[in-house]
């Protein structure tokens, strides 16, 4: 009995720390996952829920593992105390703690990339508009940046999986292919707000602003990368973007069941070869992309 009221007493200071631990946020009610907000956006957190949480339901079929994960829509302020202390307003991120991160406010980050439409071709402005046109007929990233919730519940699903990622680059493709698998099946109508933006980034980012561009350099410098050069970061993701979605237009679902199940077989760190190996054999549409990379 004292056993159990000590248990008891752990219990409930357990889940005082925790309730603490997001005390200058508001929680969302009424809904099973844990989900923390900044004032007044409320309205952001339950769109950005409600793809996340669609998400959840659809990788729990398919990969059979249930992900431990916290939600945090955040404003610049908040992002200050609840997110990676390097990582830039509107990165959105996923935290070993299972915090996934994302902004609840348009920001210089997605400004700062939004491809400039004043000097591309008549083309991609048009489809940027289409697109992205916000109500002050402004071209706003707002739209593609929550989908990418989808992407660090990912990360979530591989840590619930105890996934062994093998390379940077391989988790965070992976993760995009997942998101893209999600969006092509359950919600086609946003495969525009997904790909219009990477595929325009890819075609025209300006070089002289990239300081590395190979997948053996996001290997080598992945910390320097994500904390220190964040457009050179997002580039690397827009190109990942555009990856996965050619391995799903060319796989399928097969190809994120394949190489989710290649990678969970796994739990030696392969050599370059064998992991070229295991992604050829995962499926060709993998290999495929992978080589495209350098072309
Ligand atoms: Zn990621």
């Amino acid at each position: 009995m004292k056993k159990n009221i000590v248990f008891l007493t752990l219990l409930l200071l357990t889940k005082m720390v925790f309730s603490q631990a997001y005390n200058g946020l508001q929680k969302m009610n009424g809904v099973s996952q844990k989900v923390y907000f900044s004032a007044s956006a409320g309205e952001r957190a339950r769109k950005i829920l409600d793809n996340v949480a669609k998400a959840e339901i659809y990788f729990e079929k398919k990969l059979k593992v249930h992900p431990d994960y916290t939600l945090l829509v955040l404003s610049p302020s908040d992002w200050k105390i609840y997110a990676h202390p390097n990582a830039i307003y509107g990165i959105p991120h996923y935290l070993q703690d299972g915090r996934l991160v994302v902004a609840s406010e348009n920001n210089d980050f997605w400004k700062r990339n939004t491809p400039p439409v004043d000097k591309l071709p008549e083309a991609q402005v048009r489809k940027l508009r289409a697109t992205y046109l916000d109500k002050n007929g402004q071209v706003n990233l707002t739209d593609f940046f929550d989908l990418l919730a989808v992407h660090e519940l990912g990360h979530a699903f591989q840590k619930a999986a105890g996934m062994l990622g093998q390379r940077n680059w391989l988790s965070e493709l992976l993760c995009n292919v997942m998101l893209h698998t999600f969006i092509a099946e359950k919600n086609p109508r946003l495969i525009p707000s997904l790909t219009v933006f990477p595929q325009v980034t890819v075609a025209g980012f300006p070089l002289e602003r990239l300081k590395y561009t190979s997948l053996e350099d996001f290997e080598i410098y992945y910390n320097d990368i994500a904390q220190k050069n964040p457009d050179n970061y997002g580039w690397y993701q827009c190109r990942f973007h555009v990856v996965a979605g050619q391995i799903y237009d060319s796989g399928g679902l097969a190809a994120m069941n394949n190489l989710w199940g290649a990678l969970l077989s796994h739990k030696q760190k392969l050599s370059d070869l064998e992991l070229i190996n295991l992604l050829k054999t995962a499926h060709p549409a993998l290999d495929q992309a992978i080589a495209n990379w350098k072309k």
